[in-house]
């Protein structure tokens, strides 16, 4: 189901704009019918009555959690059945972050992710999206929503753009704490810039190299690095948010000095953070994790040159049982801060993306 789809039968159902909001708000935030403080006008026409438990039945059964793994870390991966049987991750993520996934399968077929593998099943409805936002909030209080979690979300635009819409008005969650994460593609940037929420971006870059980043995500839209970059910078400066550009560590693929020199040139004076997650092992995936010596290293000398870098581990990585390793991009934050000795100091700090 579509937002839009609801919104047309509560008015069909004679809900008015009063309504039609507080119905959604409850729902986005897993409140029962009669909480909160009635204002007036908002009291429900009995035609809505009427109508109202089979829709509250139908937005209950989007989504339900078919297993819990709860990390080390305070995360907890949750797989969510949807009504056809088809299953998704959410992460819930310490400190009220959650991540969602926003399509069964993903078409980009990156080579160190498990989920590409599977290739495209299905996009997951707006609906669906929020549904995973209220079965967290039935658990813990939810303040920030990532989309990195299965699938990309530029390729189910129009149901993610509608779920941010949502999310950022009744749900209630800080537009900068939308975090839209995408492989690049230029409706992306064009797109999100019009809309009334406009979320923050993170951007997988991977590498510097056109040749390898063809290699790594095959069906990634043909940008280069340098126009995803350019495309990032427009962006962050229209909307104040820095860009979160995302780059996952492979050993002895994309953790040479030619690509800290590319980096340097890329991203000296952008308005972004580069997040370095270090690859998680997983069966089948024929690349290996650097020592986190090697991370730590190349974090530093990023560092010294200026560009703003944090080092973080993927939230649950204790956890089995993920989907393609959650993307390694819903990550509990190991920020690593530079003294003026050099010295490099990690400490934990809130999770943001990603
Ligand atoms: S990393 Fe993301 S974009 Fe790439 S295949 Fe996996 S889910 Fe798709």
């Amino acid at each position: 189901m579509r937002i839009h789809e609801l919104k047309r039968r509560l008015r069909e159902a004679g809900a008015g704009p009063s309504h039609e909001q507080r119905i959604l708000r409850l729902w986005s935030h897993a409140l029962p019918r009669d909480s909160g403080r009635r204002l007036p006008g908002t009291f429900f026409p009995s035609s809505l009555l009427q109508a109202l438990p089979a829709i509250e039945a139908e937005l209950a059964g989007l989504a339900r959690i078919h297993a819990i793994h709860p990390g080390a870390d305070g995360s907890e991966r949750l797989l969510v059945a949807l009504a056809d049987g088809q299953t998704v991750e959410s992460v819930l993520l310490p400190r009220d972050g959650l991540c969602v996934s926003s399509q069964v399968g993903c078409a980009v077929g990156c080579q160190f992710c498990m989920t590409g593998r599977e290739g495209l099943l299905r996009q997951v409805g707006s609906a669906e999206i929020i549904a995973q936002v209220a079965l967290a909030r039935m658990r813990r209080p939810v303040r920030k929503v990532v989309f990195m979690g299965m699938g990309e979300p530029a390729h189910n635009l129009d149901n993610v753009i509608e779920a941010i819409d949502l999310l950022g008005t009744v749900g209630n969650v800080g537009h900068k704490n939308l975090v839209f994460s995408t492989v690049g593609d230029p409706r992306v940037f064009e797109r999100l810039l019009h809309e009334r929420v406009r979320p923050a971006l993170a951007l997988s870059l991977h590498t510097t190299r056109a040749d390898l980043r063809k290699t790594l995500l095959p069906r990634a839209p043909a940008m280069t690095p340098e126009q995803l970059v350019a495309a990032g910078e427009h962006y962050a400066r229209a909307t104040g948010y820095p860009i979160q550009y995302q780059w996952t560590l492979l050993e002895g693929v994309n953790d040479g000095p030619d690509e800290i020199e590319g980096i340097v040139r890329l991203l000296s004076g952008k308005y972004g953070v580069l997040n370095i997650i270090p690859f998680n092992a997983v069966d089948g995936v024929a690349f290996t994790r650097p020592s986190w010596e090697r991370c730590e290293q190349i974090a530093r000398t990023l560092h010294q040159q200026g560009i703003l870098t944090k080092l973080r581990n993927s939230a649950g990585q204790d956890v089995d049982g993920g989907c393609g390793q959650l993307r390694a991009r819903a990550a509990e934050v190991r920020v690593v801060t530079l003294r003026r000795t050099g010295e490099v100091q990690g400490n934990k700090a809130s999770q943001s993306h990603n």
